[in-house]
């Protein structure tokens, strides 16, 4: 690609966010382009744990225009994710330039202009689908700078075989917590940390009632009336491997200590507990290092209205969580957001 390329709308990333926001942009006619700074199709699949599987079934996992096709489990893996994601891409022949990275964005005389490892692109519209999963959020805890062991985020967790023998905490109590633990409590002694009791979903609640639960939600409340569901979409999703947890006993947790010390930690009672490793399941932040030149990044968010930067004209963003509209960090969620930011972007251009 020769530099200075110029395009009505550039999305940067193309995991599941850019790649559905694509499928709306190839009805329009304009001329777009997504870059992404991976060798592959996959977006942040490519780097998750090897058994992570997810929480709705196939056809409920699925972006705009195709479902994602049946395999033999009920919940995917991580393969069947990228395959979809990979099919899809080419199902649509979405103009996907790989590997492409965006290290800076700036914005001069209504455009904008990205600088890649691949020389200048230049846009009039700009969409950020750049997930999370290169932020890894990990909180603050007094001496974990003097722990000794192992500490691993669950964005680097691959398996249990860097693990077994050990004594393992695992810190985080959301579904990466709890399938990690499953797993991790197979070959070694482990205790979870949560800052709270966690919520388990009933065995048949997953994250296709919650999200069709919201979509009753809305128009209920439309209609004027209230309904609550039986849990939200952070609740744990009871998928094989934590059921088979449960029936050995390890789902238990506890409350957090106060202190690492060079071995260990300290727990509220001033006692000292030694653990050969840590791993944090402690979530993650929205990635938007390559916007920081705009001016506009606050506290690792951006002002949108939906999905619509409200400080600076002609930029979306599109995936990352809650922030940017219900469920657009998921596979099923994200399309409808891209759907209403493709129109924003064709009203904007015109
Ligand atoms: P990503 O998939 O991260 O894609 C962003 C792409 O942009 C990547 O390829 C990245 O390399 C690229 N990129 C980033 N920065 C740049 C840059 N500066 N220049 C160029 N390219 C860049 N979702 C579901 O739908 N169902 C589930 O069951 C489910 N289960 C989950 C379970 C766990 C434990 C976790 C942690 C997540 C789960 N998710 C699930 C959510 C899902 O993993 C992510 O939310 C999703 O991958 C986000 O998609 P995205 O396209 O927004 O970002």
């Amino acid at each position: 690609m020769a530099d200075q390329q110029h395009f009505d709308v550039i999305v940067i990333g193309g995991g599941q966010s850019g790649l559905a926001t694509g499928y709306f942009l190839r009805r329009t006619g304009l001329k777009y382009i997504i870059l992404d700074e991976q060798e592959k199709p996959g977006g942040a699949w490519l780097k998750t744990w090897d058994s992570l599987k997810l929480f709705s079934p196939a056809e409920h996992s699925s972006l705009p225009g195709w479902l994602m096709p049946k395999g033999d489990e009920a919940y995917p893996g991580k393969a069947q994710v990228i395959q979809y994601l990979t099919d899809y891409e080419n199902r649509y022949k979405l103009p996907v330039e790989r590997p492409v990275a965006v290290h800076s964005v700036t914005k001069a005389n209504g455009r904008f202009i990205l600088e890649t490892s691949k020389g200048e692109y230049t846009c009039s519209a700009l969409v950020s689908a750049t997930g999370t999963w290169k932020k890894p959020f990990i909180p603050d805890y007094l001496g974990r700078d003097e722990f000794e062991g192992i500490q691993v985020h669950s964005a680097q967790y691959r398996n249990e075989q860097e693990f077994v023998n050990k004594k393992v905490l695992i810190i985080g109590g959301g579904n990466s917590g709890a399938q990690i633990l499953a797993e991790v409590s197979k070959v070694a002694s482990t205790t979870w940390v949560t800052l709270e009791e966690p919520k388990f979903l009933p065995d048949d609640v997953d994250g296709r009632y919650l999200f069709e639960f919201a979509t009753r939600q809305y128009k209920a409340r439309q209609e004027g009336k209230e309904i609550k569901p039986v849990g939200s979409l952070g609740d744990v999703v009871m998928v094989a491997s934590v059921k088979e947890a449960r029936e050995r006993n390890v789902l238990s947790t506890v409350r957090p200590f106060t202190a690492f010390y060079n071995n260990g930690v300290i727990w509220p009672d001033g006692t000292k507990e030694a653990f050969d490793a840590v791993i944090w399941c402690t979530g993650f932040k929205s990635s938007l290092d390559h916007l920081e030149g705009l001016n506009i990044v606050e506290n690792g968010r951006i002002a949108t209205h939906d999905t619509k930067a409200t400080a600076l004209d002609g930029l979306w963003l599109v995936g990352y969580g809650g922030w940017t509209g219900y469920a657009s960090a998921t596979l099923i969620g994200v399309g409808r957001t891209a759907r209403q930011t493709v129109k924003e972007i064709e009203d904007y251009l015109n």
